[in-house]
């Protein structure tokens, strides 16, 4: 089942992780995990800000949120770097655990 959804997502992420480290460590100064943990909270507060103006009836781009968005992803690309985290195989193992909670509430008739 995961498979069959995720398969291209599973595959490629640990490419485009790898990619993004080689492109920080030539570019940018080596920084810490605390400091890409900061980073992404903060970039993640910033999207947040920008839907609680849309939940607060104000207009914000589209544009502007795929900005934020993207710093969003950025960062977490940049601390996973920094912890030696793979993404792929973590998410490739929360998806399971998703997938076997949302299968067990289905059967007992409840929504996920
Ligand atoms: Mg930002």
């Amino acid at each position: 089942m995961i498979n069959g959804y995720f398969k291209h997502l599973i595959e490629n992420l640990e490419q485009i992780q790898k990619d993004f480290d080689n492109y920080q460590n030539q570019y940018f100064p080596k920084r810490s995990p605390e400091f890409f943990c900061l980073e992404l909270n903060g970039e993640a507060g910033e999207l947040a800000n920008l839907e609680k103006k849309i939940w607060k009836g104000k207009t914000v781009s589209i544009e502007h949120i795929a900005d934020e968005a993207a710093d969003t992803f950025i960062a977490l690309l940049n601390y996973a770097n920094s912890r030696k985290i793979n993404l792929a195989l973590a998410v490739a193992n929360k998806l399971q655990i998703i997938e076997q909670k949302r299968i067990a509430l289905q059967q007992k008739g409840e929504d996920y």
